[in-house]
């Protein structure tokens, strides 16, 4: 009899969302985290005063987080106060056109009519065609075990072209709606997987689907309250969690992954779950003979900066996005010349809108964040990240938004900071890229193919990247290790 029946490596959303539902089924369960606090990419920084969330920041698909809650038992509004954020998320173009995004669709008609009255019925459609995405794939490639010969064969062939995963998801966008404004706010949504709206699928238009329609949400206290709440609730079912404990490599003993090792010693479990970078850390973590190069395209990753501003701001809402004028070449900056963009679309969220104590009182907590390749031999973050902080700020100015003389505190995160604090492979915030057709088959099972014992969850496996995502990715992998803990016995 092994010490624990599962070792999970990392306290990541993903980790921690297998971790609980392990212990729920009854498994003795141990997670060691590297880091000296849970989360991973969802992470917070207190400074003089401020507070922000360093990673994610829009959380959509509440019921995933309900579920969560529901299968160990317990009510989510016990733990976290997830409210809905309205607008969902304020859009400014170069020449000061605005538009507040809603689920309210009497309002968003009103000003998409405003922008171009052709575009109401164009939008209406879009969001049924989002919907019928989401029925279609949801069961297959987002709710359930990773796809398989015998999954896609259950699908029925008028769904099959329903999946749309022919045209990119821009091509499905013009097909709905005329105004380029209104072809770029759809396209962003690509950006929620780190994918360019010109070569992802189309599928991926569901992501709208679960925006426009199901909201975004904003738990009180800050997005890390979620990583906070899944810690309490991993501890209330008896998960065992360490930190500051980073494992060094994972054990193998008659064909089987049998443990870890963690500062030189080693434990033994029945299975292992990587909640890691499988391309990376997985490879580095494996004995010699199983390490293989995994060869998929990173997701964009992000330059961040955190600012601390004096004064407020009117006009600015939760979430802001202050889209550039050729969103095209942002994506080709990113992708294909393996630099940020040029002229690039800036999002901002300031969570002390809502919650004025993550600031003090007259000031705000800036999260400013610019898509950036992921690390790349072209772009040399540690001789350009002034410049391209002053090229962001001067930017922002160019737009009416000059906080050059107002900023109290400053930190920034690069794409080498964000590979640094959180393993992830060329500081990819989503894992694998979804820029392919059929991206979905590519991405890694949850159980690793070539070595019984070992499991992955997390943005580089099925389904995904995003904290629902991943929230989804632990509960496939604690499926599968419960179903072959089964058939073991
Ligand atoms: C700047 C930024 C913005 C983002 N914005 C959004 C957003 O708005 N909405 C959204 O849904 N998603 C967003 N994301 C993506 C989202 O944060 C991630 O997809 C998700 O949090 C990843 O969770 P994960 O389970 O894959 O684990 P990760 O968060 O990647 O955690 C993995 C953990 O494993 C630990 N680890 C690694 N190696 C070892 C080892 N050898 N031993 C022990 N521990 C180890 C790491 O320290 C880390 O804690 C953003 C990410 C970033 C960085």
């Amino acid at each position: 009899m092994r010490s624990y029946n599962t070792i999970v490596i990392g306290a990541g959303v993903g980790g921690l969302s297998a971790a609980i539902r392990l212990a729920q089924a009854g498994q003795r369960v141990l997670v060691l985290e590297q880091n000296p606090a849970v989360g991973g990419k969802m992470s917070e920084l207190r400074d003089r005063g401020y507070r922000w969330d360093r990673g994610p920041s829009v959380i959509t698909m509440r019921p995933v987080f309900e579920d969560l809650f529901a299968a160990a038992g317990r009510r989510l509004a016990d733990y976290l106060t997830l409210e809905p954020v309205e607008p969902l998320t304020r859009y400014v173009w170069p020449d000061g056109i605005r538009l507040d995004a809603t689920r309210d669709l009497a309002r968003m008609a009103e000003q998409i009519e405003s922008i171009e009255p052709r575009d109401v019925e164009g939008y209406l459609a879009y969001l049924a065609y989002a919907a019928r995405l989401h029925r279609v794939t949801g069961p297959a490639f987002i709710y359930g075990d990773p796809v398989s010969p015998a999954t896609l064969l259950q699908v029925p062939m008028r769904d099959w072209l329903a999946v749309d995963g022919w045209r990119t998801m821009d091509q499905a966008i013009r097909s709905h709606v005329r105004s380029p404004r209104l072809r770029q706010l759809l396209g962003r949504f690509a950006t929620y997987v780190g994918a360019s709206p010109y070569r992802a699928p189309a599928t991926l238009n569901v992501i709208a689907h679960v925006e426009l329609t199901g909201g975004v949400w904003y738990p009180r206290g800050g997005i890390y309250a979620i990583a906070r709440a899944l810690e309490r609730l991993a501890g209330e079912r008896g998960v065992e969690i360490r930190q500051g404990a980073r494992v060094e490599a994972i054990t193998v003993a008659s064909g089987r992954a049998s443990g870890v090792r963690v500062a030189g010693q080693t434990l033994e479990a029945e299975s292992v779950l990587a909640n890691v970078d499988v391309a990376k850390r997985i490879l580095r973590l494996l004995p010699e003979p199983l390490r293989r190069r995994a060869s998929f395209e990173p997701s964009v990753s992000g330059f961040v900066l955190l600012l601390g501003v004096r004064g407020l701001t009117p006009g600015l809402a939760h979430h802001n996005i202050f889209f550039n004028a050729d969103y095209r070449s942002e994506f080709e900056d990113v992708f294909q010349r393996g630099r940020p963009p040029q002229d690039p679309t800036i999002y901002i969220t300031a969570t002390s809108k809502t919650d004025p104590e993550h600031a003090p009182t007259g000031c705000e907590n800036w999260f400013v964040l610019v898509n950036a390749p992921p690390i790349d031999e072209r772009w040399d973050w540690a001789r350009e990240a002034d410049r391209y902080r002053d090229h962001v700020l001067a930017t922002l100015a160019a737009r009416g938004l000059d906080v050059r003389d107002r900023i109290e505190v400053e930190h920034r995160l690069t794409p080498v900071d964000l590979e640094r604090l959180t393993g992830a492979r060329r500081g990819a915030l989503y894992g694998m890229s979804s820029n392919a057709m059929w991206s979905a088959f590519r991405r890694p099972a949850n159980r690793a193919a070539d070595l019984p014992g070992l499991y992955f969850a997390g943005g580089t496996a099925h389904p995904g990247g995003g904290v629902p995502m991943v929230a989804l990715s632990g509960a496939a992998a604690a499926r599968a290790i419960l179903r072959d803990a089964r058939r073991t016995r």
